[in-house]
């Protein structure tokens, strides 16, 4: 499979710019198991890759040329130059890899131009992060042609600091990081204060278990300014807090930090999602390194119950696949990724995948929803080269 992806992105990459490329690199899509709105805050998330990639064929130009093509847009190639890259400046797809270069360049990276071709399975647009895949692929190909020598977590930070500054997108460090450093069978407990990592065993298939992403195939238009504003209300809990960072509250101190909040009644709200949040990660962890996985699906499941009624960032999409797989069966369920529409994961014994799909099915047709996506995420590799 993976053999021929990378066969027929060479072949690609050759008839489109006449020439061999110098290799091809994949870079997947994530899904966050647990760990919300945490990574702005400094908190804790745990993601794991998906199966989906982003593969890419690169070869360097020394004339300072940047040549981009996807595979999945429409027209040719576009060519930009890396001295006039600037931030804002491309309003299109081509603004994440080029944001790359940019990021690699004003970080003193010598990246005197490229070709790159690419085309990639992870849906776009659906909260499991093609963007982070497409960012990381372009920043492995580069690391490796020009020798940078930087590791996953610094490569993270270019990508994160492209999708910031240069594509405009304000987002935390999760998803990058978790296309960078992932690992097939583990879900990445992740410290987004530090980048500090550990690698958890999650290999659900060997204990008859199954991880469901339900793609809702919605996107709510107001989406990106709902995130600003709970990033603001998120930073502005802290500053009343007197603290750096949400992170900082500690569970055991959360009655205390509500009730000196006063009447502040929206950011105590998101105070105490983020803080139950970080908590319910470290449960996680806990559970799944005692070996009693059975027992996060509740976990999961209250964790959706704080992003639906004190981050009010659910909708009815995700909340009626959540309700619905958990009537059917499910150990666990919740909204994953930014919110209002995008895709939830359901946590079920193998035996109950039918019944749980074709409930769901059924419950989007009556309510009149868009057909979902379903299909099963196996934790799969991080970046990586390919060829
Ligand atoms: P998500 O990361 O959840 O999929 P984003 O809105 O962050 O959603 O990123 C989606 C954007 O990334 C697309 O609109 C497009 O600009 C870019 N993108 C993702 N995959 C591709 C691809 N295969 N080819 C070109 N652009 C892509
Ligand atoms: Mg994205």
């Amino acid at each position: 499979m993976e053999e021929e992806a990378i066969r027929r992105i060479r072949e690609g990459f050759t008839a489109l710019y006449g020439a061999e490329p110098e290799g091809g690199w994949a870079a997947p899509g994530r899904v966050n198991l647990i760990g919300e709105h945490t990574d702005y805050n400094d908190g804790f998330v745990m993601p794991f890759a998906l199966p989906h990639v982003t593969v890419a064929a690169v070869a360097r130009r020394e004339d300072g040329v940047l040549r981009l093509h996807s595979a999945d847009v429409p027209g040719g190639p576009v060519e930009l130059r890396v001295d006039d890259l600037t931030p804002g400046s491309d309003k299109d797809w081509t603004a994440y890899p080029a944001g790359v270069v940019w990021a690699l360049r004003e970080a003193g990276h010598a990246v005197t131009g490229a070709d790159v071709h690419l085309t990639s399975t992870v849906p776009s647009g659906a909260g499991l992060s093609s963007s982070a895949a497409l960012e990381v692929v372009v920043a492995l190909a580069l690391n490796d042609l020009c020798a940078l020598g930087l590791k996953g977590w610094q490569l993270a930070r270019l990508c994160q600091r492209a999708e910031n500054v240069y594509v405009g997108a304000p987002t935390g460090i999760m998803d990058q990081t978790a296309s960078a450093c992932c690992e097939a069978g583990h879900a990445l407990f992740l410290d987004t204060r530090d980048l500090s990592q550990r690698q958890i065993p999650f290999d659900l298939a060997a204990e008859g278990m199954r991880l469901l992403v339900v793609d809702t195939r919605v996107k709510h238009a107001h989406s990106d300014g709902e995130y600003g504003k709970r990033r603001a209300g998120c930073e502005k809990g802290a500053a009343l807090l007197g603290v750096d960072a949400l992170r900082d509250v500690p569970y055991a101190d959360l009655e205390a930090a509500l009730e000196r909040l006063g009447d502040e009644e929206e950011v105590r709200r998101l105070v105490r999602h983020i803080v139950t949040e970080n908590q319910r990660v470290e449960r996680v962890v806990s559970l799944l390194e005692s070996g009693d996985t059975r027992a996060i699906g509740p976990v999961l499941t209250e964790g959706h119950a704080s992003l639906r009624d004190d981050f009010r960032i659910s909708c009815p999409e995700l909340d009626t696949i959540v309700d619905t797989s958990l009537s059917a069966g499910a150990l666990g369920a919740r909204m994953t990724g930014g919110g209002f529409g995008g895709s939830a994961i359901v946590l079920a014994e193998e035996a109950d995948v039918d019944t749980i799909t074709k409930a769901v099915e059924k419950a989007f047709a009556t309510a009149g929803f868009k057909t979902p996506r379903v299909f099963e995420a196996v934790p799969s590799a991080g970046a990586r080269r390919l060829a």
